[in-house]
């Protein structure tokens, strides 16, 4: 009884959800053919979780592509100097004794 119910309300259903995750990068990239790039938003224009998730992961994406630049080698050296540096200051908290 409780699957007719969830045929009903078939279309938002976690297999789909899962399809979007796994596919979600070609979808933004327009790399899927066209009636799985269809069904898939379909599904997200009645998912609210997968259309938060796509749209996360386009500001994601943006954000990445903007920002990449490789760190020069003499500022990703003194980073794990200060990193180093950091750990030694702040060692793992011991535990007490009682
Ligand atoms: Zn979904």
């Amino acid at each position: 009884m409780g699957k007719e119910l969830d045929k009903r309300q078939g279309i938002v259903d976690g297999d789909t959800c899962e399809e979007v995750k796994v596919f979600a990068s070609d979808y933004i990239d327009n790399e899927l053919p066209r009636n799985f790039k269809l069904r898939l938003k379909n599904h997200i224009l009645e998912c609210k979780k997968c259309r938060v998730f796509i749209r996360e992961l386009k500001e994601v994406v943006r954000f990445s592509k903007g920002l990449y630049t490789p760190v020069p080698e003499g500022v990703r050296c003194r980073l794990r100097v200060l990193l180093k540096k950091e750990m030694q200051a702040n060692p793992v908290i011991r535990r007490k004794r009682a």
